[in-house]
């Protein structure tokens, strides 16, 4: 049987470096299913449709394609319709774009089986906001990552500048609240952490720090 580690939690916790990084440790596949909300995001800022407008965004889902493809990096590609969007999805503007659409039920019903599929297909290492609250509630291993916003912004801001579109720390601060608000008030899937997750706050830990607290967790939960 393939067993399924989930993390959820606001976003820049640092959820997607640590499950990759994890992910490779422990030879699972590393599923980012926030790649695959910006990968809708993207798709509603290129053809120009509100992403609050849930009739409009729902209309648009059939003619989709989304697939996720792991290239020889053995990082997951994004493909919408056949195109790779993986550097697009990562447009700052993009954040906002998948918070909106991710709130619709429509949306959320759209990509839920495709994330169970892999789940039951692979040893999983997925992050998220609502894994293992909604899309693998029986994972073996749970994992609430959180971190004060304060500290996500700093990470953020850092990420951001690597990627040469740096942005000022108010601005970065005040989305990640925003988003936070977001995510965690949306009537579908709400990110809340599941009752029997682990939670693991990284706000003083480094990355060393985080990552052998994390497989820690999934040591004790799974004697690997
Ligand atoms: O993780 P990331 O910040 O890339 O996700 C982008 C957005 O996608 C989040 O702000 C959230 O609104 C949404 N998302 C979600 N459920 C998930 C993963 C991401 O609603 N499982």
């Amino acid at each position: 049987m393939n067993i399924s580690i989930a993390i959820d939690g606001p976003s820049g916790a640092g959820k997607s470096t640590l499950a990759r990084s994890m992910a490779q440790k422990l030879g699972y596949l590393y599923v980012d299913t926030g790649a695959i909300y910006r990968t809708i995001g993207y798709h509603a800022f290129a053809s120009h449709i509100d992403p609050r407008d849930e009739a409009a965004v729902a209309a648009s889902l059939p003619a989709l394609q989304v697939e996720l493809a792991y290239g020889e990096d053995g990082l997951q590609h994004m493909l919408l319709n056949g195109r790779d969007v993986t550097k697009e999805i990562r447009l700052p503007e993009i954040s906002m774009y998948a918070s909106a659409v991710s709130a619709h039920p429509s949306v959320r019903a759209y990509l839920l089986e495709m994330q169970r599929e892999l789940a039951r297909t692979h040893n999983v290492i997925m992050d998220g906001r609502d894994i293992g609250t909604v899309v693998l509630p029986d994972a073996e291993v749970k994992v609430f990552l959180t971190a004060s916003p304060e500290a996500r912004a700093r990470r953020r801001m850092l990420e951001l500048e690597q990627r040469g579109t740096p942005e000022p720390f108010e601005k970065v601060l005040r989305e990640i609240r925003e988003r936070d608000w977001n995510d965690s008030h949306r009537a579908a899937a709400p990110l809340r952490q599941a009752e029997d997750a682990v939670l693991l706050d990284t706000t003083e830990l480094d990355f060393q720090e985080s990552e052998a607290a994390l497989l820690e967790i999934v040591r004790r939960r799974t004697g690997r």
